[in-house]
């Protein structure tokens, strides 16, 4: 069965229905999330199983996944993160046009998890931002589709203007990014 997305609040009456532009752009795009999948380790094997039917991130409007950081806006990071790795990371969200989301994967990403060494991130946070963690060793696929629901609902509603403000330019600098 199709299931159509929500539609935002707004007015309505017989023949028409009027909302604010924010809102329409921002269901556009929480039900049109492009995920490029940075998968390192065994995080990224339950991201597979999301993808596969029985769980089907398909069902979000995100089964278009992008390989190129450049036709993507959700980067999803999933594994444990080599500190050589680091720079690569930042370079594809660095490469990611606006708007653009960050979910970070399980315990790895998100802290490091059990690889508290020298040659391991202790969360990617320490070099790109991110707006949602998913907890879990390895998070189960309904924890990952939830991650990807709190992302939409982030999407669903950001202002426009947030992007051009300055605390996200600052928060940008804070990484070094611009
Ligand atoms: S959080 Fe656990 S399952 Fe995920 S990459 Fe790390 S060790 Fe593997």
């Amino acid at each position: 069965m199709v299931k159509m997305a929500d539609k935002p609040d707004g007015y309505e009456g017989q023949g028409f229905f009027a909302t604010s532009l924010d809102k329409v752009i921002g269901m556009a795009r929480a039900n049109s999330l492009w995920p490029l999948p940075f998968a390192t380790s065994c995080c990224g094997i339950e991201f597979m199983a999301t993808m596969g039917a029985t769980y089907d991130l398909a069902r979000f409007g995100s089964e278009r996944l992008s390989f190129s950081p450049r036709q993507a806006d959700l980067l999803m990071v999933m594994g444990t993160i080599a500190k050589k790795m680091g720079p690569v990371l930042k370079q594809v969200y660095d490469q990611m046009a606006e708007p653009k989301w960050v979910l970070s994967v399980g315990a790895c990403a998100s802290s490091g998890g059990i690889f508290d060494t020298y040659s391991v991130l202790q969360g990617i946070d320490r070099i790109i931002p991110v707006d949602v963690y998913v907890p879990g060793c390895p998070p189960r696929p309904e924890q990952i589709i939830e991650g990807v629901m709190k992302i939409q609902e982030l999407a669903k509603n950001e202002s426009l203007r947030r992007r051009h403000s300055e605390e996200y330019k600052k928060m940008l600098e804070s990484y070094n990014l611009t």
